[in-house]
């Protein structure tokens, strides 16, 4: 029988209602307007879309968005000028500089001089330390989609077999380190691949949830699944365009066969996709919460 499909559209449209009504709270209440800066540098098609996409979802929910593109030679200094002026600024709650930056740029510099107050990506080591230690204020926004996926899909963790494959520090490693915490929607035991893992097929048939996130179209098949796993695939991959010219999207597992298998499965698109920046605006709002003084 056909998996039950986890629809992340529709949950992401659930939670961005949730979302808009906390923002006009925040705003009667409180007279708060969570704020997100996004930094642009450079002409990379992808990055345009994405910081396109983050400030529409702004826009739609109430949240107010400040976009800055830059030229693709503007200097690290300068860069880190913004951000310090974006940290100072009180109608921001939360700072993101898309990936990936220009070659002369050190990201790291970048990442560290956000105020971990406003790392709404939870990129900066104050945050993901305190994810590994269970007290994150922020949680990574594609984890954190996971996570929420597998709640409202009553997708029981505790005690399962979660086998994590890819081990980014955007993806895969916070991902595991959200399933192993002793808290709700955790609480399982983690297996993490990547390419040095020998016989990867011996490990994702152990899965009871498989969250694979590699960027290898297709790459798991039925025959490296167990009957009734639950599927999150995270994997965005382009490839090929219709003869209308329209990208083709496939993720990283072979969704026509090893949905034949699985309990439940995540489709791309439409899966874990939708949620990352409905996960981001919620990380902005929480921003923004946490300057209410009593
Ligand atoms: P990275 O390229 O940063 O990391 C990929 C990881 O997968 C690495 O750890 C790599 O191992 C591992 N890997 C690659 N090939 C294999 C293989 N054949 N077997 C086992 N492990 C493998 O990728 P990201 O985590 O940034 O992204 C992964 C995918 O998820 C991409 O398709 C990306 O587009 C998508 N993505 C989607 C998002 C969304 O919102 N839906 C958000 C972020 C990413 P090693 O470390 O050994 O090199």
């Amino acid at each position: 029988m056909p998996a039950q499909l986890i629809k992340g559209a529709e949950v992401s449209k659930q939670i961005r209602e949730e979302i808009t009504k906390e923002v006009e709270e925040l705003k009667e209440k409180h007279g708060i307007t969570p704020g997100l800066a996004t930094i642009l540098v450079g002409e990379d098609p992808g990055s345009k879309v994405y910081v396109g996409q983050k400030e529409k979802a702004c826009n739609n929910l109430g949240i107010y968005s400040a976009r800055t593109d830059l030229p693709a030679d503007t200097s690290e200094a300068d860069l880190l000028d913004l951000v310090k002026k974006l940290n100072d600024d009180p109608k921001i709650h939360g700072i993101l500089c898309q990936l990936p930056l220009p070659k002369h740029v050190d990201a790291t510099r970048v990442i560290y001089a956000i105020d971990p107050d406003k790392d709404v990506d939870c990129f900066h080591p104050v945050n993901v330390g305190k994810l590994m230690i269970g007290k994150g204020r922020f949680l990574p926004c594609t984890p954190n989609g996971i996570m929420e996926l597998l709640k409202r899909y009553d997708v029981a963790t505790e005690g399962k077999h979660v086998v994590v494959v890819g081990r980014s520090n955007i993806v895969g490693k916070p991902i595991a380190n959200l399933m192993l915490q002793r808290s709700p929607g955790g609480n399982a035991t983690v297996t993490l691949c990547h390419t040095g893992t020998k016989d990867l097929a011996a490990f994702t048939k152990m899965a009871d949830i498989l969250i694979v996130a590699i960027g290898q179209p297709k790459a798991i098949t039925a025959d490296m699944v167990k009957e009734g796993v639950v599927v999150i695939d995270v994997g965005v991959n382009r490839i090929g365009k219709t003869p209308e010219g329209k990208g083709i999207l496939a993720g990283d597992v072979d969704f026509d066969s090893v949905q034949e298998k699985a309990a439940a499965i995540t489709p791309v698109p439409g899966g874990v996709g939708p949620m990352t920046i409905t996960m981001l605006m919620k990380n902005t709002v929480e921003a923004a919460k946490a300057t209410i003084s009593d």
